[in-house]
């Protein structure tokens, strides 16, 4: 019988961990997890963790769904997979349907990739072979914001903007015009989200001015950047780059792979500013962190530039193995309808608002700087001086400590950085709120010792 130190060693002597300096599990040993129900995880020596991160902001509705089990089950009988160039299968043009039904208007055509990574490269494709089918050869750039984070591989790389996993491979990236963010951690005191966020606006705009003829697009993440620490910002920032993007004749690429499907509070961000992008990115909850799957959801305009007699040759020949997996389309619909079901975005604002009720507390505390929320994912800023908001030192480690106190107490929390967060499936209890608001507490107050 496997136990957790059996597993762990067997894991380290043949595995290669994902964002992970594998040394470190000299120090900390690695979890293995038996199973998983709601919102619980048990590992092999039978602790139990809850899961306050939604395994890296993919699990929604708790694990072992039964409702996206059954689902799943029923597929696996009828159709696992079928290569999707030349056939197609009912979860696919179902999952299809009902993405451009529920994602902003104008958006109605569906590319299916499987992970966050591949839907940007495919948007940043379309983007700028969409320009090239027109003739604008002259557009091969990008933009993006200071801070942002759209994936790991090159090109997904390329547009993001966090050091830590750019900066090594930079000789290897494609040059990218980088604007300095609305990210509202830098307001002044006293000036409201939305002022600043205007104000930041400006920058955008030089650049669009400055580089329109070139850009093919801009890319961002609608209002939470939440790889680079769950820093946030206005919609009225997405509002005015809609209508630059128009006004400079460059798409707008918004990269909801994290804070789609509810994280923002409205199913998809790009609502609380009315707008539609030209092309969104999907992955994470679309199928409830169940499988690997997402989709880019783009116009008729762009699906028509590419739409011709095949000799034209501008047809759009990307593709993935997995493209359109039909037990992950199933499982998107299963989520789908747990949204429509039980109405999950309506549930979720008195979720959101324990959730502010449960972290007032951190306001106060000597070493958080700031807790900021947007919808179902609240951050708690920890800092070495309150009032300067001078950080500690990132070699300190102290994020880390967090996370290591929580799993102590059978929570997980993952901190980036020395910002703690809460970004808990749609499942979560008050009293569970109340829990890992106090294992985040003590949590701090273990890490900011001596
Ligand atoms: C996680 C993430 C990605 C990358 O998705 P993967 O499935 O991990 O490749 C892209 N964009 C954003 C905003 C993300 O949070």
């Amino acid at each position: 019988m496997s136990s957790n130190q059996s597993l762990s060693k067997r894991d380290l002597s043949v595995l290669w961990h994902p964002c992970t300096q594998m040394k470190d599990h000299e120090n900390f040993p690695i979890i293995p997890i038996k199973k998983g129900r709601g919102i619980w995880l048990e590992d092999f020596d039978g602790n139990r963790y809850l899961d306050a991160i939604s395994s890296w902001w993919v699990n929604l509705f708790g694990h072992a769904n039964p409702y996206i089990n059954a689902a799943l089950k029923d597929q696996l009988d009828t159709l696992e997979h079928v290569i999707f160039a030349g056939f197609t299968h009912e979860a696919a043009v179902e999952l299809a349907e009902k993405l451009v039904e529920i994602t902003p208007e104008g958006l109605n055509r569906c590319f299916y990739a499987d992970n966050g990574s591949a839907a940007v490269e495919v948007a940043l494709k379309m983007s700028f072979h969409y320009w090239r089918n027109l003739g604008q050869t002259q557009k091969k750039q990008f933009i993006t914001l200071e801070n942002s984070y759209h994936g790991e591989t090159l090109g997904a790389l390329a547009v993001g903007n966090v050091p830590l996993y750019k900066e090594t491979y930079a000789p290897l990236l494609m040059d990218v015009i980088t604007v300095p963010g609305p990210d509202c951690y830098h307001r002044e005191p006293g000036e409201s989200w939305a002022d600043y966020s205007t104000r930041r606006f400006a920058l955008m705009e030089q650049a669009l001015q400055q580089h329109s003829d070139t850009v093919c697009a801009v890319i961002i993440e609608p209002l939470v950047q939440c790889a680079g620490n769950m820093r946030m910002y206005d919609p009225v920032y997405l509002t005015l780059l809609r209508a630059a993007c128009d006004k400079y004749n460059v798409h707008l690429i918004a990269d909801e792979v994290a804070v789609g499907f509810g994280r923002s509070g409205t199913l998809f961000a790009c609502e609380q500013a009315a707008i539609s992008p030209d092309f969104i990115c999907l992955s994470k909850g679309l199928t409830g962190g169940y499988l690997p799957l997402s989709a880019v959801v783009t116009t008729d305009q762009m699906y028509q530039a590419f739409y011709a007699d095949y000799q034209n040759m501008s047809a759009f020949l990307h593709s993935h193995s997995y493209t359109g997996n039909a037990l992950a389309c199933r499982a998107g619909l299963a989520t789908l309808e747990i949204f429509q079901q039980h109405n999950i975005i309506e549930k979720n604002r008195s979720l959101a608002e324990m959730m502010t009720k449960v972290a007032a507390r951190f306001h106060d505390h000597p070493h958080v700087a700031e807790v900021r929320q947007t919808g179902m994912i609240l951050a708690i800023e920890m800092v070495k001086n309150k009032h300067s908001r001078e950080p500690y030192p990132w070699q300190e480690r102290r994020g880390l400590r967090v996370y290591q106190y929580a799993l102590s107490k059978g929570v997980l929390l993952r901190p980036l950085g020395n910002v703690v967060y809460f970004m808990p499936p749609y499942i979560v209890t008050e009293d569970q709120l109340l829990l890992i608001a106090e294992v985040a507490w003590q949590g701090i107050q273990q890490a900011v010792k001596d």
